[in-house]
C-alpha cells in the first residue's frame, strides 16, 4: 500500500467527527502511516484531528519521553495524572519533577471518589483480592468522569512492552465510549527512548535503576528478571495484565490488497 508524504498529509488533511467510528479508525491509521512522532503529535494537539484530547500519564518509567515531546508542541495540553492513593513517594516526586522541569501548565490531578472509597475499600486491601475492583475504583471510574468532554486521549504505551501490546496501532478506538485513543509511541524501541531521554537529559524515573522498568501503584508493582517482559512486575501472580483504561490491543483488519495496520 502507498504510504503518503509528510507534503501530501498537510495538504490532504483529514479530521473525524465527534463519535468514531471503525472506518475512521482505519483512515486515520492509514493516512498516518509513516509519520513521525512529532509531525502525530501536532495533527493531533494543534490539529486537533481527533477531536479535544488529553494525556493521560503514569509519570512511570518511561513517561518522560512523551510528556517532553508533548510539551514541544503545546505545553498547555491537558496532562491527567491518577492519583490512586498506592503510589510509591517517587512516583509523586517524579511527576512533580516532570511538570516543573518540561514547563507542562495543565497538569489534572484526579482523585477517586472518598464516599465510594469508604463503601468499597474502606481498609484500602482490595488491592491483594480484587485487583479488577480496586483498579475500577481507583482508575477506571474517576477517568471516565474525567474524560467524558472529551474526544480522544494520549496513551504513552509501545508494542515492546509486553507480548500483549505487540500489535499496538497508532490510533485506537475504545469501543465502550466511542473515543479515539493515540499511541504515538507505539512503534518506538526500547533504544529509541533510551536515545530521546539521552539527546534531551531528561531525568530517569528514580525505580528504574533499582530493577522496576515499568511502574504503577507500589503493592502491585515488583521488580523484573532479565529475559522478563518489562511489564512482568505488575500484578504478579494475578492473571491480569492492564488496569482496565485500556482495553485489549486489535490490529485492525487489513482491506484487499493491504498490510495490516500498526
Ligand atoms: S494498580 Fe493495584 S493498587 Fe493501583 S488501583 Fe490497580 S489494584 Fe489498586
Amino acid at each position: 500500500m502507498a504510504v503518503k508524504t509528510r507534503e501530501s498529509r498537510t495538504r490532504d488533511r483529514i479530521s473525524i467527527g465527534p463519535r468514531a467510528g471503525a472506518h475512521d479508525i482505519i483512515r486515520l491509521n492509514n493516512f498516518y502511516r509513516g509519520a513521525d512522532t512529532a509531525e502525530l503529535l501536532k495533527a493531533v494537539l494543534c490539529e486537533k484531528i481527533a477531536g479535544d484530547v488529553a494525556l493521560v500519564s503514569s509519570f512511570g518509567a518511561e513517561s518522560a519521553v512523551l510528556l517532553d515531546l508533548v510539551a514541544g508542541v503545546d505545553p498547555a495540553a491537558a496532562i491527567f495524572f491518577l492519583d490512586t492513593g498506592k503510589h510509591f513517594p517517587e512516583t509523586l516526586a517524579y511527576r512533580d519533577l516532570l511538570i516543573e522541569r518540561l514547563g507542562l501548565t495543565n497538569l489534572v490531578t484526579l482523585h477517586p471518589d472518598a464516599g465510594e472509597i469508604a463503601a468499597r475499600d474502606d481498609k484500602g486491601l482490595r488491592w491483594s483480592f480484587d485487583p479488577d475492583g480496586c483498579c475500577d475504583l481507583r482508575k477506571v471510574r474517576p477517568l471516565e468522569a474525567a474524560l467524558a468532554p472529551f474526544d480522544a486521549t494520549i496513551s504513552g504505551r509501545k508494542a515492546f512492552q509486553s507480548s500483549t501490546r505487540a500489535n499496538l496501532p497508532m490510533f485506537e478506538l475504545e469501543n465502550a465510549t466511542g473515543r479515539i485513543k493515540v499511541n504515538p509511541l507505539a512503534r518506538w524501541t526500547v533504544a529509541d527512548i533510551a536515545a530521546h531521554m539521552d539527546a534531551r537529559a531528561l531525568p530517569p524515573h528514580p525505580l528504574v535503576a533499582q530493577g522496576y522498568p515499568s511502574i504503577g501503584c507500589a503493592p502491585c508493582t515488583s521488580k523484573v528478571q532479565p529475559g522478563e517482559d518489562p511489564r512482568a512486575g505488575r500484578w504478579r501472580g494475578w492473571d491480569k495484565t492492564e488496569c482496565g483504561l485500556h482495553g485489549e490491543v486489535k490490529t485492525m483488519p487489513p482491506g484487499p490488497g493491504e498490510e495490516p495496520v500498526f
